[in-house]
């Protein structure tokens, strides 16, 4: 039986390469993006999987396998934090994942087959100053699959986290040049980024029937900077 799989955020970054990584582990790959059509095209034309678009905020969206991956930052310190930049991290990154994995749970429960893989980040395992409302959201993520893998366990679903650190994508590449050589990597033990492949081949492993006995678990993949 051919598995279907939606990464949403799934054009570039790590979402392209868990992508291409699930691709070439055998599942048939639909993968969403929010605006980016340029990038979106590209990515298409490269790999063959095709990319559609909307925004994981809104609610209105059958998949075996689930990868909520889609993710911003708006980052400032507390004090100088916008309502908007409040709002606009919570509803892709924590009410994103629920909107996306709503209207698919259904579908998995009557197949009593399902993968719903979260990525989340180091920043919701330890917090991050100027990102209070990054790590809100994503340690809520974490109590979302947390919860639901109770809910799913029965039904065949699992339901995991994977907590990556810093990974070198364009989201980590904003960050200052200077920042990241001389606080940023110096605090990460392995001396280096992370690889989007890195977390993608994490994903095809949960996602796999191997996996079936993991649910609720947060895999940290963050090269030693952080042991949650
Ligand atoms: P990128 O900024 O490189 O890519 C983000 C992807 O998410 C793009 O495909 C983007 O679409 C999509 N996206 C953003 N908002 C929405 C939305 N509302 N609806 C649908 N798609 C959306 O991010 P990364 O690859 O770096 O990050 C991927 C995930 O990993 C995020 O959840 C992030 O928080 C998490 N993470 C990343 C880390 C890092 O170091 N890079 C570290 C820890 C966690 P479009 O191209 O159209 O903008």
């Amino acid at each position: 039986m051919t598995k279907v799989a939606l990464v949403t955020g799934g054009s570039r970054g790590i979402g392209a390469a868990i992508s291409i990584g699930l691709k070439n582990a055998g599942y048939t790959v639909a993968a969403n993006y929010a605006g980016n059509d340029e990038a979106a095209g590209k990515f298409s034309a490269q790999t063959g999987i095709k990319a559609y678009k909307w925004s994981v905020a809104d609610y209105d969206a059958c998949a075996a396998v689930l990868v909520n991956n889609a993710g911003i930052t708006r980052d400032a310190m507390f004090h100088k934090l916008t309502r908007e930049q409040w709002k606009e991290v919570i509803d892709t990154n924590l009410s994103g994942v629920f909107n996306m994995t709503h209207p698919l749970w259904g579908g998995m429960r009557d197949r009593k087959f399902g993968r719903v893989i979260t990525i989340s980040s180091i920043n919701g395992q330890k917090g991050q100053a100027g990102q209070v409302n990054y790590s809100a959201a994503k340690a809520g993520d974490i109590g979302f699959s947390k919860a639901l893998a109770q809910e799913g366990a029965r039904a065949g679903i699992t339901v995991n986290v994977i907590c990556p650190g810093y990974i070198a994508t364009e989201m980590v590449k904003a960050i200052d040049e200077k920042v990241l050589n001389e606080r940023i990597i110096p605090q990460i033990p392995v001396g280096r980024l992370g690889e989007p492949e890195e977390i993608a081949r994490c994903v095809v492993f949960l996602a796999s029937e191997d996996a079936g006995f993991i649910t609720g678990s947060t895999i940290t993949a963050n090269g030693g900077q952080y042991f949650a």
